[in-house]
């Protein structure tokens, strides 16, 4: 066969660079903060620069909305083609497969293949334990971690119950899981469209198979391609090179193709249900971008102080007390001012540390502050508080003004 025409080559560099990504990921930065990562600590998801924190619930829904969506609308489109082409649990399973032939070409000696097999093993559950945990813990803390001996306690767990169920994966597991666990499967079976991506055995051309079995040898999930499509098919595309090997050393044509839609039922068929989820994919990825490019840079909360207590000053004016919170939720550090906005005929004074308070990236402040109120503004009731950056209103919350 053509080499070009060969799946394989193809699969593999597809499989490959997005493993590779999911190991590279956690070390990409931007702005100096981890490109994606869920911070456990300041409760926030680092995403493409921005700083999603948990309490910014809308953004995380939409985020999670995406992720079904996505999935469903690349279900529907390309069917099981993840489960062969990107699944980390069919790289896991090709890995096994490989190392158990190269331990066994290694040496003659069972239980030394056998040693040397489980070893591997040990070493890459360890990796994909690490890799996981990158996405919580930056790659730079996690080795100091490791080096100090103090994983913590969190940290530990995530990397031991990770270690274990890859271990046991790689030794024990393998296709199986993608055979009798993996619930992906089962949903796709039950979604597939009639115009999803499928492989298939050429049903109008049953009589030009050779029954030689190489599509059956190289399956990994050990089916037969030739009874309609099943369960079990990862839609990997062995198979299909196998046949076309076979059928093309005879001056034929493989029986067995990728194709959107049955084709013994010709005629190219509108997928809705596929173009239904992907627009509201995009349009769920459209609110998103929007609602991070709007996001407040800073909050601004306000509590009655001192349970609410009024100091009343010899000179009648009234001293109110509050506890106020502010947030720096922008990617830089930024140096802010409080100020109350002006009320005409009376005069306030904002008392406490109101001028450059400095805040890194995340960071926030409680400030204990007083407000005093002349007698002439007996009839104010709330005033705005502002906070502001560069001379620019950031945030702003309402002053509760109390008189007695
Ligand atoms: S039937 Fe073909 S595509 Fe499906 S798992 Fe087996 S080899 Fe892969
Ligand atoms: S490889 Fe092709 S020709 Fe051989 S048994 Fe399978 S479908 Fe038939």
């Amino acid at each position: 066969m053509n080499p070009g025409q060969r799946i394989a080559p193809k699969r593999k560099l597809f499989q490959w660079l997005s493993t590779l990504l999911l190991l590279v990921i956690p070390f990409l930065k931007i702005n100096g903060e981890s490109l994606l990562r869920l911070d456990a600590a300041s409760r926030s998801l680092l995403f493409f620069g921005a700083t999603i924190r948990i309490d910014e619930f809308y953004l995380f829904l939409l985020a999670v909305l995406i992720c079904i969506f996505l999935f469903l609308f690349i279900t529907l489109l390309f069917g099981r083609v993840w489960c062969g082409w990107a699944c980390p649990q069919t790289t896991l399973g090709d890995i096994a497969e490989w190392v158990e032939e190269k331990c066994a070409s290694l040496t003659r000696l069972k239980a030394v293949s056998a040693l040397l097999r489980q070893v591997v093993y040990l070493a890459l559950a360890a990796l994909v334990a690490s890799n996981l945990l990158w996405y919580f813990v930056p790659p730079d803390e996690f080795f100091a971690r490791v080096a100090s001996g103090r994983m913590g306690t969190a940290a530990g767990m995530l990397f031991a119950t990770t270690f274990l169920l890859v271990y046991l994966d790689l030794a024990l597991v393998k296709r199986s899981f993608c055979k009798t666990l993996c619930p992906y499967g089962r949903v796709q079976f039950m979604t597939m469209e009639p115009g999803t991506l499928t492989l298939e055995f050429d049903p109008a051309r049953t009589e030009e198979c050779l029954r030689c079995g190489a599509c059956l040898r190289v399956c990994p999930m050990g089916i037969d391609i030739r009874e309609g499509a099943q369960v079990e098919c990862i839609n990997c595309g062995r198979c299909l090179d196998a046949c076309r090997d076979v059928m093309e050393g005879r001056g034929g044509q493989g029986l067995i193709h990728y194709t959107f839609g049955k084709r013994s039922e010709r005629g190219w068929r509108a997928n809705w249900r596929a173009i239904l989820f992907g627009g509201v994919s995009l349009l769920l990825v459209v609110t998103l971008i929007m609602g991070v490019a709007r996001r407040e840079e800073a909050t601004l909360s306000v509590r009655m102080g001192a349970n609410g207590e009024v100091k009343r000053l010899s000179d009648g004016s009234l001293v109110n007390f509050y506890l106020v919170y502010l947030e720096n939720r922008s990617s830089a550090p930024s140096t802010f001012t409080l100020a109350v906005e002006p009320v005409p005929g009376s005069r306030m004074e904002l008392i406490g540390p109101v001028n450059n308070i400095l805040l890194q990236p995340n960071d926030n402040r409680k400030l204990t502050l007083a407000l005093k109120v002349s007698p002439s503004a007996s009839t104010v009731r709330t005033v705005e508080l502002r906070l502001l950056k560069g001379g620019r209103v950031v945030a702003h919350a309402a002053l509760p003004v109390l008189m007695q």
